[in-house]
């Protein structure tokens, strides 16, 4: 059990969680990050960063293999699990993975200090069969996804920036790009609205919302509702979900979190619970980027330090 005993458990090898790891390795302390899928997080679907200073054309998945070499090379320990648990057991944490099972001392993981930096993942439409048709049709990445569709009819739901670029990028792919959204104007871009106008493919279906996934096996269409209660049934193989994200931070049950379930946190990545940090997206922040996911994760390590003594 000895060297399951790290100073800094890191949750979440996304920016914040990797640039976490580099701090607290680089302070001599002994790093585990655990991930519950890929390395890289979120950002590894962007082809193309245009605001990561000093890397003006960088991809996410360049971007984040680098940090990531870079976290692993200086000493720090990754490891592929999902966290499920987090409990407070005074000088230490215990972190239970997916892997433990009761009675070995498999995916259970003692920590002087936690850093939470669990992000964010992609919210869901909420209807019948969603989770079953995820990869039958349905999909939250329009990059990664979106080629299967070529020649195809696809809806695309949501009204900010990524439905927007989903809804374009789709235009050049698919014969048929419905954009569902529920009001009658977009939060995002107008500049990308105004693009997307000159697409003769794109058809703008608005104040509606959708109400049923149509298909057994596969998507086969999308029946819509408007405010006045029509339906109208949209024939499409795929369907393309952007409406927003919520935090990772639901296993956190004895964190103070705010109403949409962010984790509270200032400046300095404290939690209310001592020696746990959290960094990045999952926290409460006015401006979610990759440059705040990195500036938290250099903070939140450094506070682990100087709490370790
Ligand atoms: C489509 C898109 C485009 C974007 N474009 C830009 C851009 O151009 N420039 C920019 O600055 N920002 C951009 N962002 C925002 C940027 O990606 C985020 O601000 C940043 O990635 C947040 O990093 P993070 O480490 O906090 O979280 P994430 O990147 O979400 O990483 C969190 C990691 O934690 C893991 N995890 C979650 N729960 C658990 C658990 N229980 N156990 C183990 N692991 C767990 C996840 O699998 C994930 O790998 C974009 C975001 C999206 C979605």
């Amino acid at each position: 059990m000895q060297d399951k005993i790290y100073d800094v458990i890191v949750i979440g090898a996304g920016m914040a969680g990797l640039t976490a790891a580099i701090y607290a390795v680089r302070a001599n302390k002994k790093v585990l990050v655990l991930e519950g899928k890929t390395h890289g997080g979120q950002i590894i679907t962007t082809f193309h960063i245009a605001n990561y200073p000093g890397l003006p054309k960088v991809s996410g998945v360049d971007l984040m293999n680098s940090v990531y070499n870079q976290a692993k090379e200086l000493g720090a320990e990754i490891e592929y699990a999902e966290v499920m648990k987090v409990k407070d057991e005074g000088e230490f944490k215990s972190v239970i993975t997916e892997d433990f099972e009761d009675g070995s001392d498999e995916g259970k993981y003692l920590a002087r200090t936690v850093i939470i930096a669990t992000g964010s993942s992609e919210r869901k439409l909420g209807l019948e069969n969603e989770e079953k048709m995820t990869g039958r049709g349905i999909s939250y990445c329009a990059t990664c996804d979106g080629g299967f569709y070529k020649d195809k009819p696809v809806a695309v739901v949501g009204g900010g920036n990524t439905a927007l670029y989903d809804a374009l990028y789709l235009a050049d792919v698919a014969s048929k790009v419905y954009l569902v959204h529920r009001r009658n104007e977009f939060r995002g871009d107008a500049f990308l609205v105004d693009k997307l106008k000159t697409k003769e493919n794109v058809e703008f279906v608005l104040e509606s919302v959708p109400v049923k996934l149509i298909g057994e096996k596969k998507i086969e269409g999308l029946e819509v509702e408007n405010l006045s209660h029509e339906k109208r049934t949209l024939t499409v193989d795929g369907i393309f979900v952007a409406v927003g994200r919520v935090p990772a931070t639901e296993i956190f049950t004895k964190l103070k979190k705010d109403e949409g379930g962010y984790i509270e946190a200032g400046e300095d990545c404290h939690t209310n619970i001592d020696g746990v940090f959290v960094a990045g997206d999952c926290r409460t922040k006015n401006l979610r980027q990759l440059v705040t996911a990195s500036g938290d994760g250099a903070v939140a390590a450094t506070e682990a330090v100087h709490y370790l003594g």
